[in-house]
């Protein structure tokens, strides 16, 4: 018998049925936010004084890309053609990933790693095919390569990677996309500014690297949510097709250019986060945890079988940590954001406090 017209309902398309919300946990955040692995205290002086300048009349035109995309691609060394702006490097993958994986075709991705890459992967008709890495979380470079396929249409590298904070080589870099000409290699390089290395000059010289980054991490403008996706003329426009003209609004657009050009603020937060790095190594050292060497603005650390209660007690004392135990290959595992020296001086105060309540340190010396 036909249903009563008020209970049909529009279904969508069967991998979407198939997908699963993702819901990071970003609710109850006022705290030392070592959790999402932003700047932890605040952007550009310079950012403020422009936001504040804002008029009502500004606020009612549609948002232009253009010229301030000019001004990006200058500070990349690129072509303004070789640029494209997003809302957030999310938008970059989400829009990579439709114009590029069709049914049949595959990502290929070595896993643990950003979580959306599989997120916005499932709501294509392609298939993830992920290489894991070994214990040490290493890029697993080797079985990588030898999963290409001709169906392999985009390789996705976070470099430095998340959670663990490992990175891949130029080398390697060069060996994966020489090896996959008829993929996208997409070098995802929102921890740039720990690392300090980049690809970005490839662009000129193999036809299948981008390079995506954003300002939610140095920056300090998660909020704003404002990305960079570059990549060979011939591939960008491909992207511009796909990609909304206003997806990236007014405010984000006028608060780019001041952003750019504080880099005395931006140098001085990296090297804050480096020094605090280093110290916050040594204090995991001493308290007798496993942790993976980071060249990002966070450390992965092996916590153990109690890592949901050792979240709990951090954050009651005040410090979000982020429990990646549901990571491919990361059992016990917490990552947690490097902020100031002063921050984390204060994390390891409560981390130290948070061991000895659980008695965690002594079970894995
Ligand atoms: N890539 C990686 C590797 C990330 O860790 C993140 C942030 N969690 C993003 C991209 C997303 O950045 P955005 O805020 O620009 O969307």
């Amino acid at each position: 018998m036909d249903k009563p017209i008020s209970q049909i309902h529009p279904t969508p398309r069967a991998r979407v049925q198939a997908m699963m919300e993702y819901h990071p946990p970003l609710g109850n955040r006022d705290a030392m936010r070592l959790d999402f692995n932003e700047n932890t205290i605040a952007c550009s002086p310079k950012v403020r004084e422009v936001l504040s300048s804002i008029s009502a009349g500004h606020l009612t035109r549609y948002p232009e890309r253009g010229p301030v995309e000019r001004i990006v691609a200058e500070h990349l060394g690129l072509q303004a053609e070789q640029v494209v702006l997003t809302n957030g490097v999310d938008e970059a993958i989400h829009v990579l990933f439709e114009t590029f994986l069709d049914a049949g075709d595959e990502l290929l991705l070595p896993v643990p790693t950003y979580t959306m890459y599989e997120v916005y992967a499932s709501a294509t008709e392609a298939t993830a095919v992920t290489v894991q890495a070994s214990n040490d979380l290493q890029f697993p470079f080797d079985r990588l390569i030898s999963e290409i396929t001709p169906r392999t249409r985009i390789i996705a590298i976070a470099n430095p990677n998340s959670p663990s904070g490992s990175i891949a080589t130029r080398d390697q870099i060069i060996q994966l996309a020489q090896s996959a000409p008829k993929a996208v290699v997409l070098v995802d390089e929102a921890y740039y500014h720990f690392h300090g290395e980049t690809v970005v000059d490839l662009i000129d010289t193999l036809p299948n690297v981008m390079i995506a980054r954003t300002f939610s991490k140095a920056y300090g403008l998660a909020g704003l949510r404002l990305g960079v996706l570059a990549g060979p003329v011939a591939l960008m426009s491909w992207i511009r097709r796909v990609l909304s003209p206003y997806s990236v609004n007014s405010l984000a657009l006028a608060c780019l250019p001041p952003a750019l050009d504080d880099t005395a603020y931006l140098n001085w937060y990296v090297a804050e986060v480096l020094a605090a790095r280093a110290d916050f190594e040594s204090a995991l050292d001493s308290a007798g945890l496993r942790r993976w060497p980071s060249r990002a603005n966070f450390i992965l650390v092996d916590i153990g079988p109690k890592h949901v209660e050792f979240v709990r007690l951090m954050s009651n004392g005040g410090v979000l940590v982020r429990d990646r135990s549901n990571d491919p290959g990361c059992d016990g595992c917490v990552r947690m954001t490097i902020g100031t020296r002063e921050q984390m001086r204060e994390a390891v105060t409560v981390l130290n406090k948070t061991l000895e309540t659980l008695e965690i340190a002594k079970e894995k010396r």
